[in-house]
């Protein structure tokens, strides 16, 4: 007999969505049809909601618990809950707390952030290593690394700890060879720094000249090289954050001539232009301090296309749980010492369904496609990512009726702002499940992951 029975719902899958009654087992998903018999089971008369499968978010910075921050995991894991994310991945690149010992080594970050973060999460999660031009020799780590359940590698293109293009091109076909995939920041830094040091020498030192000193072309060069260098190493390439236009024409050229590059985006790309960083107060404009920086509305339209028409396969967050009165800072040092990121963990799902589904931009399926079921298929987690019989019952029970407005006194994060205050939005996650129960019922997992071949 099922532990629970949710009734009176509309199940959204990829393929559609139809009024079912889902039954839920063990923590999974045992039964999916019409008029399922609640008896003796708990029973969640659900009508008027829908049943989405818990989003995936590929893409945060959530960071390790120390003395001086006790319940910082904990607390972004359960922001992640409350907004409807029952799935998170996180890298632990310098800043996140990991220790100088685990940042020199993958392996050793891997051992040091399992250790950490062990019974400290409301919903399961995984790592993403980093591979750093300052680590001892991380290629050589990759293979056991995926043997180890961490089968995807950020690597940057840009910033002081960037992998030069050569070792870059080397851990691409190293990690395709033993069924790993790179996460790649693509930005140009041959075009950035003389722009950084030519605003720096004529003192426009203020927030907006970051984002005037990363055009989009120093992204789209980047994105081309890399997707050149995943061609040459016969190798899988995901693209992280993709921001503007151009770098997303590369992606669908990539696409066109048949090759595994998948990229994704995120939704304060697909809410905000650039026009932001003309607002006079730094207080403001400091908020908005990240890389890639906000773009054009035509930039914007463009990627809304591209998640439509599938050249952009995933949403993720990039949370990265920044404060402004301890990382940010105002006023603000000169925009090169400025932190890069915002928060984003708990608004993901929010967001895009009324910034995109709500407004007629995105369907629903589709939403449900780039925030859950792509990246369960990308980033090698077959149990989850979709309402179907045997999968985790990770599900968001969805409110499309109810309307607010999003403030920073309503969130669960350890930011102390969010980029959205005073966004209005449509719909409301009304009740989240993890494996069938309610979140701090049980605790997340770790998941060791595994890349599916013919997935990629
Ligand atoms: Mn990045
Ligand atoms: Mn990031």
């Amino acid at each position: 007999m099922a532990d629970l029975v949710i009734t009176g719902a509309t199940v959204v899958t990829a393929m559609g969505s139809t009024k079912a009654d889902v039954a839920v087992t063990d923590g999974r998903i045992e039964r999916i049809g019409p008029d399922l018999d609640p008896d003796g089971a708990r029973h969640l008369d659900s009508t008027g909601l829908l049943v989405l499968p818990g989003v995936i978010d590929v893409h945060t910075h959530v960071r390790l618990e120390d003395d001086a921050h006790p319940d910082r995991f904990r607390r972004d894991s359960l922001a992640a809950a409350h907004g409807g994310t029952t799935t998170f991945l996180t890298f632990n690149n310098p800043g996140t707390g990991i220790s100088d010992e685990g940042a020199s080594s993958p392996l050793r970050g891997l051992a040091e952030f399992r250790e950490r973060t062990e019974g400290r999460s409301a919903v399961d999660y995984g790592l993403c290593s980093v591979l750093s031009g300052h680590q001892d020799d991380p290629i050589d780590e990759l293979p056991a690394l995926i043997q180890a359940g961490v089968p995807t590698f950020k690597a940057f293109m840009v910033y002081d700890f960037r992998l030069p293009d050569e070792e870059l091109e080397l851990a691409m076909r190293t990690a395709a060879r033993h069924g790993g995939m790179l996460q790649v920041h693509c930005e140009d830094p041959g075009m950035i720094d003389p722009l950084v040091a030519d605003a720096l020498r004529e003192g426009r030192t203020a927030c907006r000249f970051h984002a005037l000193t990363r055009p989009p072309q120093a992204e789209a060069a980047a994105t081309r090289k890399a997707i050149e260098m995943a061609r040459r190493a016969e190798a899988p390439l995901y693209v992280v954050h993709l921001s503007c236009a151009e770098a997303l024409a590369e992606v669908a050229d990539a696409k066109s001539r048949g090759e595994p590059v998948y990229a994704e985006t995120c939704p304060h790309y697909l809410t905000f232009t650039d026009a932001l960083y003309t607002d006079p107060d730094e207080g403001e404009v400091i908020k908005r301090v990240i890389s890639p920086p906000l773009r054009s509305q035509t930039d914007v339209d463009a990627l809304w296309i591209g998640l439509r028409d599938g050249i952009l396969d995933v949403v993720g967050s990039d949370h990265v749980p920044d404060r402004l009165d301890t990382e940010k800072r105002v006023p603000a040092p000169p925009f090169p010492e400025i932190s890069n990121g915002g928060p984003g963990i708990e608004t993901l799902l929010s967001v895009m369904y009324s910034e995109g589904v709500a407004k007629g931009r995105l369907g629903l399926e589709r939403m449900v496609e780039l925030l859950s079921g792509n990246p369960a298929r990308l980033f090698g987690l077959p149990t989850k990512g979709a309402i179907e019989v045997g999968r985790d019952a990770d599900l968001v029970l969805w409110d499309p009726s109810a309307s607010r407005t999003l403030r920073q006194e309503n969130l669960h994060h350890t930011s102390d702002f969010t980029p959205y205050e005073g966004l209005e939005v449509r719909g409301t996650p009304s009740r989240v499940l993890l494996r069938g129960r309610a979140v701090g019922e049980i605790e997340g997992r770790f998941m060791e992951r595994r890349l599916m071949r013919r997935e990629l």
